[in-house]
């Protein structure tokens, strides 16, 4: 297994910003992957891993440990009857890809999700009242401790959140389809994604939404815009102009840029709104949100 040193978060995160992983490696396989897990227990190096690094936000003086991203075998899809079995790091647009050409729908839902599998699994992520609970018979957890496969429930999917901790990555999943025509599967991707681009800053460096929506009638977005933070910036970052729960990387924008701004945005709900909101991208790195 090569293992490289130094590899810039800012090149594994869509936000584009974050200083060096200590260790990074591309498993290939389950026996690279697991290989891979023996040598950082062997050093007791914490494990994380990305998988197009589109809800994760990275520190800027980077990260002590190992950090994977799957690939080969381990991004790898095929179609099997109604079930379609990925990779833990293949993406949801190839997912969407093999699903329509064998004519099974229920996964629409993702295509405007620009993650993998396995960052799926860990985010139960989901759109347009869809999420993954849904689709998922089961994923293949790894880690050092073992490996086994677990289901939805096992894995306790809930609203963008599973039980899943660091250590533990999702190797391969299975999600369950049902027959659907490829022009019709077609047709509801393209008005699904219409609708997206019209609503979110789809062109522009993001990591996806910043907070989790509250227990209120506004949803996080709404809330931050009635806040008066659209087009607010800090550094290099700025909320969107376009929709408020998101953060733009602007130009030259740092992690301390957009963990500022999501602060700002922390303290003006609270007051605003007497709302606590909690943050749904992840974070890489000895950093946290205030
Ligand atoms: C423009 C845009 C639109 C988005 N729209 C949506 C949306 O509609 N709905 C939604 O839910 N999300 C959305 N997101 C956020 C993001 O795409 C999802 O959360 C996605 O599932 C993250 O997948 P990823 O592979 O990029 O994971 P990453 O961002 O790389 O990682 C996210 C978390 O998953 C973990 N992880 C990644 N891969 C694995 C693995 N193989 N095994 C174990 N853990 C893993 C990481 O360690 C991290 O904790 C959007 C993001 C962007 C940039």
């Amino acid at each position: 297994m090569n293992v490289q040193d130094g590899m810039p978060l800012a090149r594994l995160t869509t936000i584009g910003t974050g200083g060096p992983a200590a260790a990074f490696a591309k498993p290939t396989t389950l026996a690279e992957l697991e290989q891979a897990l023996v040598w950082a227990a062997e050093r007791d190096l914490p494990v994380a891993t990305v998988g197009l690094g589109s809800n994760l936000l990275g520190a800027d003086e980077g990260v002590e440990g190992l950090v994977l991203r799957l690939a080969g075998a381990l991004a790898s899809v095929r179609v099997d009857g109604d079930v379609l079995v990925a990779g833990g790091g293949a993406t949801n647009a190839v997912c969407l890809h093999h699903a329509r050409a064998a004519g099974l729908g229920g996964f629409e839902f993702a295509c405007a999700i620009p993650g993998t599998a396995g960052g799926g699994v860990r985010m139960n992520a989901g759109a347009y009242g869809s999420d993954w609970s849904e689709v998922l018979v089961r994923a293949r957890v790894v880690s050092a401790e073992g490996d086994g496969w677990l289901t939805p429930a096992e894995l306790g999917l809930s609203y963008r959140h599973s039980e899943l901790g660091p250590g533990q990555v999702v190797a391969a999943v299975e999600y369950r389809l049902m027959p659907r025509p490829p022009d019709e599967i077609k047709n509801a991707v393209a008005d699904l994604i219409a609708r997206r681009k019209a609503t979110q800053p789809t062109n522009k460096r993001t990591f996806g939404s910043v907070f989790k929506n509250p227990d209120h009638e506004l949803g996080a977005g709404r809330m931050l815009e009635a806040c008066g933070l659209k087009g607010h910036p800090i550094g290099g970052a700025m909320i969107s102009p376009m929709h408020a729960n998101f953060i733009e990387n602007a130009g030259g924008a740092t992690t301390a840029d957009a963990l500022a701004l999501m602060a700002e945005a922390r303290r003006r709900a609270r007051e605003q709104f007497g709302v606590e909101l909690e943050h749904e991208v992840q974070l890489l790195g000895p950093i946290a949100v205030t």
